[in-house]
């Protein structure tokens, strides 16, 4: 009798604790971008959405045996809870990437499905790519796209949203099969085009994949065809309020602002500026979202990239660092103008790997990855960070305690 009345109130307290969990990935997002960002706003110090999260910490980044992650091993940490090598997503560490399978591991979104979890992922990169196929995908290499797009049909997501088009078309696959039709017939509304969000229907899940292969950068997006990253975030959140009502549940969101990481590599400065502003106008609606219900979110870069840093002032003595004075500019999203005029009177500059001489992820790459500790962000109204200095492996079991149950 007294087991019967320990597991009621075991059942009970998990079902009073579950949240919502919103988990934004910056990928490539070093700790010096936010300062970057700062600066741009405003001359001297000023408040950015970021300081409404709760807490904070730096979390490590490293792949099983190398200092240095990609994108595959980073997710696998962080949507599986095992570091494993790089290249390979959702498999442990007897796989070998290209060469060898090894033991699939549990990812998020089935965590959710067998837990009656509702599920959304939505990033700006193509959705086959590694970050966000991290939530979804077992396989030896990460390039194996048309490959990954098969895994994805075969998963019960309920909201998908991203880039890359291609891997799903007909025209392109190895293999001819219309992935669009496969999906429609499994119950989702397919969505291609930036005036299909303005419905929702929350009887059917919902498949959205905007542009061929990775959705254009803020910097140069034609916004009348391609949704802003926050406007994806605006529309999952209300799609997954709806139907987590509707259906008595709770919700995992992943969402991933993928193309900091890109912007990085090849030291494309403004679009790298632009993909931060974005990334405040995300974590303005996320945390408006999580203030007014029960939900968390973390945030947390997967990796550093080119690591940008703000090396100086320009004025008419020439450059200095410490004699520089603060700025009256400022620059207002999305306006390229005054940010070209602010970019003439201060230098930012990123590490350049290629001097190195050594081998990059892609040679036409100027930056690469680093081996940084990166910035962890937490929003609760109940929970701290455990620990100062935290893992890429402690996401998981953070993200299953908020949603209330654990194993
Ligand atoms: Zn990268």
């Amino acid at each position: 009798m007294k087991l019967r009345l320990f597991i009621f109130i075991l059942i009970l307290s998990a079902l009073l604790y579950s949240e919502n969990v919103i988990l934004i990935i910056t990928d490539g997002m070093s700790l010096d971008a936010l300062s970057i960002h700062r600066k741009l706003i405003s001359g001297s110090p000023v408040e950015t959405q970021f300081e409404r999260f709760t807490d904070f910490a730096l979390c490590e980044t490293t792949a099983d045996n190398t200092y240095i992650t990609d994108s595959a091993a980073a997710a696998t940490a962080l949507f599986c809870g095992e570091k494993t090598s790089n290249g390979v997503i959702g498999m442990d560490k007897t796989a070998e990437y290209k060469v060898r399978d090894g033991v699939n591991l549990e990812n998020i979104t089935e965590y959710c499905s067998a837990y009656g979890f509702l599920s959304g992922i939505v990033t700006n990169t193509r959705i086959t790519h590694a970050t966000p196929a991290g939530t979804y995908a077992h396989i030896k290499s990460r390039d194996s796209e048309y490959d990954i797009a098969l895994q994805l049909v075969k998963t019960n997501i309920n909201l998908i949203m991203g880039g890359g088009q291609k891997q799903f078309s007909k025209d392109v696959r190895y293999d001819k099969r219309d992935l669009f039709k496969e999906m429609e017939k499994k119950n989702y509304t397919i969505a291609k085009d930036k005036k299909d969000l303005k419905k929702i229907n929350i009887k059917k899940n919902f498949f959205g994949l905007f542009g061929l292969s990775h959705m254009a950068y803020e910097y140069d997006k034609d916004t009348l065809k391609e949704p802003r990253l926050s406007h994806m975030a605006d529309y999952a959140l209300k799609y997954l309020d709806l139907k987590a009502k509707k259906e008595g549940k709770e919700f995992f969101l992943m969402i991933e602002a993928g193309r900091i990481d890109h912007a990085a590599h090849y030291h494309e400065l403004k679009e790298y500026i632009f993909e931060v502003f974005e990334l405040e106008n995300l974590v303005k609606r996320v945390l408006d979202y999580a203030e007014s219900t029960r939900t968390t979110v973390i945030m947390v870069s997967d990796h550093a990239t080119g690591n940008p840093s703000f090396v100086g002032v320009r004025d008419e003595e020439g450059f200095s660092t410490m004699e520089g004075y603060f700025r009256e500019e400022k620059f207002f999203y999305p306006d390229k103008n005054s940010l070209d005029s602010l970019l003439d009177n201060i230098v930012i500059e990123f590490v350049d790997a290629s001097k190195f001489g050594g081998e990059s992820e892609d040679p036409s790459y100027k930056g690469d990855h680093s081996g940084s500790d990166v910035p962890c962000f937490l929003y609760s109204k109940k929970y701290q960070m455990s620990d100062i200095v935290i893992k890429n492996t402690d996401i998981l079991p953070m993200v299953k305690r908020q949603l209330g149950r654990c194993e």
